[in-house]
C-alpha cells in the first residue's frame, strides 16, 4: 500500500457531526491522502477541506464522490474494494437507526472485512487508525487466498 492512500469517509445522517469533526481535527493528516466518500458525506467533507485550505497551507483537493449512499454510493465504494481501489473505509454506520439501504451498508462492511481493509466504524477506531505509522507509511495488505473461488468449476 502506497503511502499515499485512497481513504473512504461515510458517515449517516445522525453520525455526519461525528466525522466531520474527526476530518476537521485530523485535516492536516487526510489532505495528503486521496479521499472518496458516498455523496452527501463527500459533499460536507469537500466544504470543510476547502473553507479550512483557505489562507492554510492545506492542499485543498476535491473529494472524489459516489452517489448518496441510499442510491447505491455504498455498492459504489465496495466495488472498488474489490478492485483494490481503496486502502482504507472509515464509515461511521449509526447503531440506533435502521436505513432504508441497510443491505447496502453491511455489503459494503462484508468487502471490506473480506478484502482486509483497514476499517473503522467510530470515532476511536479512527483516531487509532490514523495514528498508526501505517497510515501515511508504506503497509503490505496480507494477500487473502480466494483460489477456492476464483478456480472452482461448479
Ligand atoms: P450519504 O450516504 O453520504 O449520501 O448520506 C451515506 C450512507 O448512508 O451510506
Amino acid at each position: 500500500m502506497n503511502p499515499v492512500k485512497n481513504i473512504a469517509v461515510v458517515a449517516h445522517d445522525h453520525c455526519k457531526g461525528e466525522l466531520l469533526d474527526f476530518v476537521e481535527c485530523n485535516l492536516e493528516v487526510l489532505s495528503r491522502h486521496n479521499l472518496l466518500a458516498t455523496g452527501t458525506t463527500g459533499g460536507l467533507v469537500e466544504d470543510l477541506i476547502r473553507e479550512r485550505s483557505e489562507g492554510s497551507r492545506i492542499e485543498f483537493k476535491p473529494v472524489n464522490r459516489m452517489k448518496s449512499g441510499p442510491l447505491g454510493g455504498d455498492q459504489q465504494l465496495g466495488a472498488m474494494i474489490s478492485e483494490g481501489r481503496i486502502d482504507v473505509l472509515i464509515f461511521f454506520w449509526d447503531p440506533m437507526q435502521p436505513q432504508p439501504h441497510d443491505v447496502d451498508v453491511k455489503a459494503l462492511l462484508r468487502l471490506a472485512v473480506l478484502y482486509n481493509i483497514p476499517t473503522a466504524s467510530n470515532r476511536s477506531s479512527a483516531e487509532f487508525l490514523i495514528s498508526s505509522p501505517y497510515f501515511s507509511g508504506e503497509y503490505e495488505i496480507k494477500p487473502v487466498d480466494f483460489s477456492d473461488y476464483t478456480q472452482r468449476k461448479i
